[in-house]
C-alpha cells in the first residue's frame, strides 16, 4: 500500500521552513508532515498544526514554551519542548527525512541526530558542515543516514554532477547574486544601515542569512558546504556572481562542458527536490516565462568589495576546528550588527581577526568544536565592546 514520506521540519516557522510547509501541502499526500519544530513563532506553529495535522510540535525555547497558551493545538498533536524534545522526535519512528531549516550552530545536534538514527536529512542548515564537517563526514560513513542537500546552490550542484562521473569534474562555480551592496561605492558601505542590508534583491530569506548575502559571507560558507558535501579541494571550487540569481550553480567537467541548473529564485524547488528524492515531481514552485526575454549575466567577485571569500577558500582549505570559528564569529558579529553594536563593513574584519588568533586543531571533537563555538561568541562580545 502506497504510503506517505514522513517529514519533520525543523524550524517549521522560519523561511525554509515555511517553504517546506508549502511543498508537503502541495503534495498530494507523497509527503506528510509528522514533526514541527519552532522556537519563538507559537501561534504560526499551532496555525500549522491546525492544518498539517502532525504527530508531535516541538517547542524548543522551553521558558517561551511554557509561558505559551496551546488551546489551539490540536487534541491528537503532542506537544514536547527543549532541545532534548527536539533530538528525540528527530530521532522518532514517525521520521523518514528530515528538513533541517534551523538557523545557525544551533541546528548542528539535530542533524547529527538524525544521521546518527539512519535519517535522510535534507540540508538547509548550511552551519552545520561549516562548524562540523569533518565530523558529519566520518558520521555519513560509518552511519545508513544520508544527507541531501536543499541550498539551491549545493542542489543545482548535486544535480548537474548527475551528468558526469566524479573523477570527470574539472570544478564546480557556485553563482552568488552579490547582494543589495554590488554597485554601490565602496566608501559608503561604512554606513550601511540594518534596513538596508536587509533588502536582499532577489531572494526572501530570514535575517541572518539575508545580512550573509550582503557581506557575502554566505558564499564563503557555501564555498566551505560544498567541500564537505561533496569532497572537492578548494581549488576545485569557483564562485561567479550573477545577480539574476536563474542559474544556481554549475559544474565544468575535464572537456569543458558546463552543466548548469535553472529555475527562478525559489526555495521550494530545492527542497521539494530534496524531499521528493530521487523523484521529480510537478510541484508549487515559480516557474520561468519563456514567452518574456530575459538576460543572464555573470562576472567575477570584486575580491576587495567582498573580503569575505577569501575567509572561505581559507577555511575549506583549513579544515579541521577553523569553519566552527570562523561560523560562530560570523554569527555573533551578525547578530551585534542587526543590534546595532557593529558597523557592517566591521563584519568580516571581526571574523578574520578571531580566525587568526584561534588555537588551530586539524582533528577536534564535537565538544571541542562547541568550546571553540562558544569563544568566538565571547570574542565578538569582546571586540564590539572595545
Ligand atoms: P529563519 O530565521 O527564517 O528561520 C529560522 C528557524 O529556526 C525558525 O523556525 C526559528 O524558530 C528556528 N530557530 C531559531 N533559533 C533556534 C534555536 N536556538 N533552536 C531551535 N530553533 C531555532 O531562517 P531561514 O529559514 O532563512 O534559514 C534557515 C537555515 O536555512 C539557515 O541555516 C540558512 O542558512 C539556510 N538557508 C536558508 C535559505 C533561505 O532561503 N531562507 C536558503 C538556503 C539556506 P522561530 O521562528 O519560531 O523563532
Ligand atoms: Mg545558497
Amino acid at each position: 500500500m502506497f504510503s506517505p514520506r514522513k517529514v519533520a521540519v525543523l524550524g517549521a516557522t522560519g523561511s525554509v521552513g515555511k517553504s517546506g510547509v508549502e511543498v508537503i501541502a502541495g503534495s498530494h499526500g507523497r509527503l506528510a508532515a509528522t514533526v514541527l519544530t519552532a522556537h519563538s513563532r507559537f501561534e504560526l506553529l499551532v496555525e500549522q498544526a491546525q492544518r498539517l495535522l502532525p504527530k508531535v510540535v516541538v517547542a524548543t525555547d522551553r521558558k517561551a514554551a511554557d509561558a505559551f497558551n496551546w488551546k489551539g493545538l490540536p487534541k491528537n498533536v503532542e506537544l514536547v519542548t527543549g532541545s532534548d524534545g527536539l533530538l528525540q522526535a528527530v530521532r522518532s519512528e514517525h521520521v523518514d527525512v528530515v528538513l533541517a531549516g534551523i538557523v545557525g550552530s544551533a541546528g548542528l545536534r539535530s542533524v547529527l541526530a538524525a544521521l546518527e538514527a539512519g535519517k535522510t536529512v535534507a540540508l538547509a542548515n548550511k552551519e552545520t558542515l561549516v562548524s562540523a564537517g569533518p565530523l558529519v563526514s566520518k558520521l555519513l560513513a560509518t552511519s545508513p543516514g544520508k544527507l541531501l542537500p536543499v541550498d539551491s546552490e549545493h542542489s543545482a550542484l548535486f544535480q548537474a554532477m548527475q551528468c558526469g562521473q566524479r573523477e570527470e569534474i574539472a570544478r564546480v562555480i557556485l553563482t552568488a547574486s552579490g547582494g543589495p551592496f554590488r554597485t554601490w561605492p565602496l566608501e559608503q558601505l561604512r554606513q550601511v544601515t540594518v534596513d538596508e542590508a536587509l533588502a536582499h534583491p532577489t531572494w526572501d530569506m530570514g535575517p541572518k542569512i539575508t545580512i550573509d548575502s550582503a557581506t557575502m559571507m554566505n558564499k564563503a560558507l557555501e564555498i566551505i558546504e560544498a567541500r564537505w558535501l561533496f569532497d572537492l579541494p578548494a581549488e576545485k571550487i569557483d564562485v561567479m556572481i550573477h545577480p539574476q540569481s536563474i542559474v544556481h550553480s554549475l559544474v565544468e567537467f575535464i572537456d569543458g562542458s558546463i552543466i548548469a541548473q535553472m529555475s527562478p529564485p525559489d526555495m521550494r524547488l530545492p527542497i521539494q527536490y530534496a524531499l521528493e528524492y530521487p523523484h521529480r515531481q510537478p510541484g508549487v514552485s515559480d516557474r520561468l516565462d519563456w514567452k518574456k526575454a530575459f538576460r543572464l549575466e555573470f562576472e567575477p567577485p570584486d575580491r576587495q568589495r567582498f573580503p569575505a571569500i577569501a575567509l572561505g577558500f581559507d577555511c575549506a582549505r583549513a579544515g579541521g576546528t577553523s569553519g566552527a570559528v570562523l561560523n560562530a564569529a560570523n554569527e555573533a558579529a551578525v547578530q551585534a550588527f542587526l543590534e546595532g553594536e557593529l558597523h557592517f563593513t566591521e563584519i568580516v574584519p571581526a571574523c578574520r581577526s578571531i580566525l587568526e588568533a584561534h588555537p588551530f586543531e586539524s582533528a577536534p571533537t564535537l565538544e571541542r568544536l562547541l568550546e571553540l563555538d562558544a569563544w568566538a561568541r565571547q570574542e565578538v562580545h569582546s571586540w564590539v565592546c572595545a
